[in-house]
This record gives C-alpha cells, sequence and structure tokens, in this order.
C-alpha cells in the first residue's frame, strides 16, 4: 500500500478520498487553487500545495504543476476524482513517465472509452447490445440525414467527444433533423472541441441503468450490481438509487456479464462503470443497450457502497497499488435499498439555473447509522458527503453541487422516507438550492410508486415546479412570532420594558406588513386581556402561541396557528425571514414592521417611542408648525429606523431627548400642542 497520495480534485470527492486514505494510514497531499485557499479539502489532508488561479484551466487542470506538486511532496500515485483530469489519457501516461502511479485505469482503456463512436464500434465486436444507430467516421450531413430517416424518429443526436449531459439533441421528426445537427455540432466544437456525432435510437421510455465494475492488475473483474439514475434533468443525474427497481436477479446477471464483458475488452483496471439504456416497450419488458463507459469513480458511487457494505475507494488504493481484488463475484451481495440526493446550488423554477453565494446557514441531517439484519456490522443509514462548511462560498467557478445526500434503508420504502425526513432536516440560507424541489420528486407518485424513467421529471412538473408547503398562515405566524421572540431577547424580563403589547386599558393591536411570493399583504396582532395573542390576516383569524426552544442561532420554536402545531426554524437575514419546518422551506419578507408597531394603541395621541430604541434625529424644532402626518423623529431598533409622524396638526411645543439618546419603551420624545 502507498505511504502517501496526491488527490488532483477539490469539493467532496478531495474529502471523500481523503477520508478513506486517513482510516487506512496513507497519508494525503492537496492541491488547491486561489478560490480553495480555505476549502475543507485542504483541511481534511496532511499536506497542501497551491497549484494556481481558480479557474479550473488554471489550477486543477495544470497536469505539470500537479505532477511537480506530486514530486515534490513525495507522494507516490494520484487520485483523480471525477471530471477535471480523470478521464485524460494524456496525464494517465504523464503519471506514469513520471514514475507515479495513476489511481485508475490505463491510459489505453481511457482512450478506448473516451469517444462514445468509437466506444460503440468496440462494444459492437465485444457482443455487447448497442442502441441501433449510426457511429461511423462519415459525418456528411446528407448522409446522417439519411441514417437518422433509416433509424427511424425519434433520435437522438450526440457529441461523440460529448460527456456531463452536454452536446445532445432529441429530433423528433426528419423536418428537424438538419436544424438541430447544426446546433449540435456547435456545441460539440465549443465545448468539446470536435464536432464529430453519432446518431441512435431514441429509446422508448427509457430508463439509465450502469452496471459498477472493477478489475485488478491479476485478469480479476468484478460487476458490483446496478444503479438507476433515470432521474434526470437536462440529461444530468438528480436522483440515483440501488438496486434498480423492477430489476430481476436474471437481467441483472446479463446485465453484470455485458458489463463485464465490455470492461474486458479494455483490459479494464480499477473503478469504472458502464452505462445502460434501458428501453421498457409497451408490451412490457425491459431491453438493454451499451450507452457509454465512464472510466472513473462516479458521482453517485456512495448507493453501492451502501448496498454492498464495501468502500469503493478502498478497493480503488488496493487495486492501484497492486494488490488483487478483495472479493470474488460470489461474495457481492445486495444488502437493503439506497437512494442519493445530489443537492445543488440552483434555482429548480427557474430552469435549473445554478446559482452562487455563501452558505450562511448550513445545516445537515442528523448522520444515522443501523445494525443490518444479516451481522454484516453496520451501515449507514443516513450519510452526508461535501466538500463545504458553513460560511464557505458556491463560486462560480466550479460545479453547483453542494452535498450528497446518502440514505440507506431495508426497503425501497424505508430508504425513501429516510431520504425525505433527512431532506427536510437540511437548512440552507444565502443561496438557492434544490432541497424543497428535491423532496417533491420523492414524494411525487411516479418516484413513490417506481415509476422510473427519463422522463420523470416533465411528467411531474405539475407537482415538482412552484410548490410552497408551508403556506401563507404558517409563513406569517412564523414571521410574527420570531419578531416578538427577538424583541423579548432584546429587552429582557422587566414586564414594564416589554414590547408585548400590555397595556393597563383597552387592547394593543400591532400591524405587520409582508411580502409573501410576490404580493403585499398585512397582518394584525391583537394583545388579549388574558395575555394570548390573536392573528388576524386575509380574512382568517385565529389564536398565535409559540415557545422558543434552545437554538444555536436562528429562532426554534414549537409554533400553533389555526390548527396546526409546527417545529419552525427561522433566521432572519436583512428583512427576509427564512421558515423552515417538517412541511417545507419558505421565505417570506418583512416589510418595515416597527414603523407600525405601536400605532394603533389607544394611547391618547401621546408622541411615545414604540420601542426601546435610539433617538436618531428629530425633523422638527420647538416653535414649528406642523400637520396630521409629518414625520417628526427618527428613531432606531433592531437594526432598522422607523419614523414617527404628527397624529394631528399643531405646533411643537419641546422636544425631551437629542440625537443618539437611547429611550426606553413609551418614552416621551416631544411635546406637541394641538392646533
Ligand atoms: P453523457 O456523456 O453526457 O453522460 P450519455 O450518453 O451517458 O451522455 O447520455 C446521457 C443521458 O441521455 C442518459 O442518461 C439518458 O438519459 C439520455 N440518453 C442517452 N442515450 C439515449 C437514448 N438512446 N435514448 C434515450 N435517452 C438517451
Ligand atoms: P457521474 O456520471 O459521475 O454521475 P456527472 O456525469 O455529473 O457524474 O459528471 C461528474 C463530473 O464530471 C461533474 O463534475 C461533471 O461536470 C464532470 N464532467 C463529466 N464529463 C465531463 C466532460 N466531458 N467535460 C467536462 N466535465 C465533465
Ligand atoms: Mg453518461
Amino acid at each position: 500500500m502507498f505511504n502517501k497520495i496526491l488527490i488532483a480534485n477539490r469539493g467532496e470527492i478531495a474529502c471523500r478520498v481523503a477520508a478513506t486514505a486517513r482510516r487506512m494510514g496513507v497519508r494525503t497531499v492537496a492541491v488547491y487553487s486561489d478560490a480553495d485557499a480555505s476549502a475543507k479539502h485542504v483541511a481534511a489532508c496532511d499536506e497542501a500545495v497551491h497549484i494556481g488561479g481558480s479557474a479550473p484551466k488554471d489550477s486543477y487542470l495544470q497536469w505539470q504543476r500537479i505532477l511537480d506538486a506530486a514530486k515534490a511532496t513525495g507522494a507516490q500515485a494520484i487520485h483523480p476524482g471525477y471530471g477535471f483530469l480523470s478521464e485524460n489519457e494524456a496525464f494517465a501516461s504523464a503519471c506514469a513517465e513520471a514514475g507515479l502511479v495513476f489511481i485508475g485505469p490505463p491510459a489505453s482503456a481511457i482512450q478506448a472509452m473516451g469517444l462514445k463512436a468509437e466506444s460503440k464500434r468496440l462494444m459492437e465486436s465485444a457482443g455487447v447490445p448497442l442502441v441501433p444507430g449510426y457511429h461511423g467516421a462519415d459525418q456528411d450531413p446528407h448522409m446522417l440525414q439519411h441514417e437518422a430517416d433509416r433509424i427511424g424518429y425519434p433520435v437522438l443526436i450526440k457529441a461523440s467527444a460529448g460527456g456531463g449531459g452536454k452536446g445532445m439533441r432529441a429530433v423528433d421528426k426528419a423536418e428537424d433533423f438538419a436544424a438541430a445537427l447544426a446546433s449540435c455540432q456547435r456545441e460539440a466544437r465549443n465545448s468539446f472541441g470536435s464536432d464529430a456525432v453519432l446518431v441512435e435510437k431514441y429509446a422508448q421510455r427509457p430508463r439509465h441503468i450502469e452496471i459498477q465494475v472493477f478489475g485488478d492488475t491479476h485478469g480479476n473483474c468484478v460487476y458490483l450490481f446496478e444503479r438507476d439514475c433515470s432521474v434526470q434533468r437536462r440529461h444530468q443525474k438528480v436522483l440515483e438509487e440501488a438496486p434498480a427497481p423492477g430489476m430481476t436477479p436474471e437481467l441483472r446477471a446479463q446485465m453484470g456479464l455485458a458489463a463485464v464483458a465490455a470492461a474486458r475488452a479494455v483490459n479494464y483496471v480499477g473503478a469504472g462503470t458502464v452505462e445502460f439504456i434501458v428501453e421498457q416497450p409497451p408490451e412490457g419488458g425491459m431491453r438493454f443497450y451499451f450507452m457509454e463507459m465512464n472510466t472513473r469513480l462516479q458521482v453517485e458511487h456512495p448507493v453501492t457502497e451502501a448496498i454492498t457494505g464495501l468502500d469503493l475507494v478502498e478497493w480503488q488504493l488496493r487495486v492501484a497499488s497492486g494488490e488483487p481484488l478483495p472479493l470474488k463475484q460470489e461474495d457481492l451481495h445486495i444488502h437493503g435499498h439506497a437512494i442519493e440526493a445530489r443537492i445543488c446550488a440552483e434555482t429548480p423554477d427557474n430552469q435549473f439555473l445554478p446559482a452562487t453565494g455563501r452558505l450562511d446557514v448550513y445545516r445537515k441531517p442528523a448522520c444515522t447509522s443501523f445494525e443490518r439484519a444479516d451481522g454484516n456490522g453496520p451501515t449507514a443509514g443516513v450519510r452526508v458527503d461535501d466538500g463545504v462548511r458553513e460560511g464557505d462560498a458556491i463560486s462560480p467557478f466550479y460545479d453547483s453541487m453542494v452535498a450528497k445526500l446518502i440514505v440507506h434503508g431495508r426497503t425501497r420504502a424505508e430508504a425513501l422516507a429516510r431520504l425525505d425526513a433527512a431532506l427536510a432536516q437540511t437548512r440552507i440560507v444565502g443561496l438557492s438550492t434544490n432541497v424543497q424541489f428535491l423532496r417533491h420528486v420523492v414524494a411525487s407518485p411516479s418516484f413513490a410508486q417506481a415509476n422510473l424513467d427519463t422522463a420523470l421529471i416533465p411528467r411531474e412538473a405539475g407537482v415538482l415546479f412552484h410548490q410552497d408547503k408551508v403556506g401563507l398562515n404558517l409563513a406569517v405566524a412564523s414571521a410574527v412570532a420570531q419578531t416578538l421572540l427577538a424583541e423579548r431577547a432584546s429587552e429582557g424580563q422587566d414586564p414594564f420594558s416589554r414590547r408585548d403589547g400590555w397595556r393597563p386599558h383597552g387592547l394593543t393591536v400591532r400591524r405587520f406588513d409582508f411580502e409573501y411570493q410576490g404580493t403585499a399583504l398585512q397582518a394584525s396582532l391583537t394583545y388579549l386581556h388574558d395575555g394570548a395573542l390573536q392573528l388576524a390576516l386575509g380574512g382568517v383569524s385565529g389564536l398565535l402561541a409559540f415557545d422558543a426552544l434552545p437554538a444555536q442561532n436562528g429562532t426554534l420554536m414549537d409554533l400553533r396557528f389555526l390548527g396546526q402545531r409546527q417545529t419552525v426554524q427561522t433566521w432572519q437575514r436583512e428583512e427576509v425571514v427564512h421558515v423552515f419546518c417538517d412541511l417545507g422551506a419558505t421565505q417570506i419578507i418583512e416589510l418595515d414592521a416597527l414603523a407600525h408597531a405601536g400605532e394603533a394603541a389607544h394611547d391618547g395621541g401621546r408622541l411615545t417611542a414604540p420601542m426601546p430604541g435610539k433617538v436618531v434625529s428629530f425633523a422638527v424644532k420647538a416653535g414649528d408648525a406642523v400637520k396630521k402626518g409629518q414625520p417628526l423623529a427618527v428613531m432606531e431598533a433592531m437594526k432598522m429606523e422607523h419614523t414617527i409622524a404628527a397624529p394631528a396638526d399643531g405646533t411643537v411645543a419641546e422636544l425631551l431627548y437629542a440625537p443618539g439618546d437611547q429611550v426606553a419603551e413609551g418614552a416621551e420624545l416631544l411635546k406637541i400642542q394641538a392646533a
């Protein structure tokens, strides 16, 4: 085994590799860009080397600097993670020339599988089933159109050098082919530097099912079962699970053996994934076809780890150091069901536009484990793989994945329930994420019933987009309650300094102005004689009750309103209140709440401070004539400014405080002689 390895990657996968290396007693070297100087993956490794600017081309793709860093630190091997240099055969060869072990397949296998069209020709001769299509070298547009007509529509045009869901166009009818081909070639040239394409039949009700394979340098090769990655947006994976629902032992064995044949055809070593498109024809059954091979560790490898109880990074290190595979095919078994959700910084309701920003709040679900019934030891019930900490930024330089949430259950139903609970406990403030969207997908009829295909998201669009399960009433109640709790916390326990509206005579009513989902609304809070609170908004009214619960930061409370009882957590950033509860998450804007505090109090028009705070300025001086509604003074409290206006026409008799003075709630600020 190696003494020291260099991890040529960043983010969650760099942290993931470092964790296994540490457990195995292998020392680790991180590399980092300017933007990642204080990143989690740097802290996760024993040593770190700065390799350049923030853009990947200036750092994580600078392979000479990475080789130099490995030499300088005495690392014996390089783990490339996924993305970046992981499928770059020139880098794999350069490692070998520099006397370093590339923790991955031989350069020749990367090259053989690197181009979709060529790998298909190779697979055809190895007897692996292919989607009907054209993957020849002739790229004449008329000939490609002719091939598409022959295959029959719909067809899919794919950039041969493509990846990451890019460079693909589905074409429904012959008339659309020429335009789609031109746009696909443009994208392919720009993204991959080659405009070669292939054309294949668009499978019916397609599912993406891939097989994890592992080879060693002793000629062994096994399959570690399948992962279903059918839930996709823009041909990119969103949720992945293992085993694939509806998979029969016969089909699993057939696909497993086909994947092993594919790997053997290129003398594969290490971890790899053979991706299949599985067609579900109307008459029933499942037909599988080779799509491509990814010659690296996949993002979704943890679901395979969960169901096999293995550590795939450990296997990678053992195989790369020359050891044989730890287990034989007959020793591998599936236990339970695992699902991974990719938490990304993006806005699902706006075409999944990527988002950037700082993770002001980043709360993860509690990670749990359970004993497996077969006595094979505990395995994670909930696992989070990430490369960020609270306070870190998601920058525009790298991909938008924040974390991977992996759950494992004895059954799919158990895994689903666990996933929903874990997503509900995931709380992020500071940037938009797909967390709520993922919950809607998990709850959608198609996903819940395992009615899977790659069109699941568009099919279920009605229940996935623009959903707010928290709702207006609970959002308003939460925002009002958090304001009251914040006021109480800042005022202490003295009943006469409390801003809870207690008055010896008459009822106090406070008005709150909110903006919720783009619409302005008002709520009024009445302090009843018995100390209870009545909250009214948009025609509904009910008692509002809440109790603060201990929280590290933010506000945590047990909230009751209109027959609902929820444990609610809120964080206020500027005027936006972020509301989280088991139902979901939402945001509500509190518009100058304090401007109206005390306004409706029946206290005879005296010009009193509505809350404890500081006098900022007076807009008038003694002797000035004032009109009803004219601003008289500005106060500041709870980081918000609040204007005090004249209740009636009159003349200013006297200012009782000066700017900068601290005043108690109810203090008289100035005297006015009524006109
Ligand atoms: P990439 O290299 O971008 O991962 P793939 O060839 O693996 O490209 O295809 C990505 C996705 O496109 C698949 O997961 C699947 O959803 C869809 N897809 C690919 N080929 C077909 C096909 N022949 N029919 C239907 N869908 C397909
Ligand atoms: P996986 O296939 O491992 O589930 P993805 O297809 O999302 O995951 O790819 C893994 C990572 O590699 C992502 O960061 C993705 O952006 C990147 N990636 C994959 N293929 C390419 C490619 N051909 N060019 C650039 N980036 C790629
Ligand atoms: Mg793929």
